[in-house]
C-alpha cells in the first residue's frame, strides 16, 4: 500500500483519492486496497505499464489490467485509449443507453 501505482497511473485523476485517505487512516487492508484500485481503473487503463514499472514489490499490475481489457473488449467492444469517439461502457451516457435498450 505504498501508493506508487496510484501516483504513477496515467488515468488516476481524483484529487482526493479515497484509497490514499483510507491508507493514511489505516482503515483498509492491502487486498481491498488493490481490488478497489482495479475496480476504479479497470475500464480506463490504457496499458501504459507505469504502475508495474513503479511498484517496489514488482507486482505485475499491468497484466491484471491487460487481462481485464481483453475481456472488456470481447464483451463491450470497448478498449480504453483507442478513440475519443468511443463511449466508455461505465459512463452515465452508456448506462442510460443500455437501460433504454431494455425497455
Ligand atoms: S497500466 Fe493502466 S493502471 Fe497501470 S499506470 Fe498505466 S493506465 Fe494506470
Ligand atoms: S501494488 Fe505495488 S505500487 Fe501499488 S501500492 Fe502495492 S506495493 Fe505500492
Amino acid at each position: 500500500m505504498c501508493g506508487m501505482c496510484i501516483r504513477a497511473c496515467s488515468v488516476c485523476y481524483c484529487v482526493d483519492c479515497i484509497l490514499q485517505k483510507k491508507r493514511k487512516d489505516k482503515n483498509i487492508n492491502n487486498i481491498t486496497y488493490q481490488l478497489t484500485r482495479i475496480a476504479h481503473d479497470a475500464d480506463r487503463c490504457i496499458e501504459c505499464g507505469s504502475c508495474a514499472n513503479n511498484c517496489p514489490m514488482d507486482l505485475p499490475l499491468s497484466l491484471i489490467f491487460q487481462s481485464l481489457n481483453e475481456q472488456f473488449q470481447e464483451k463491450f467492444k470497448y478498449r480504453a485509449g483507442e478513440s475519443v469517439e468511443d463511449l466508455p461502457f461505465r459512463s452515465a451516457k452508456a448506462i442510460k443507453e443500455m437501460e433504454l435498450e431494455k425497455v
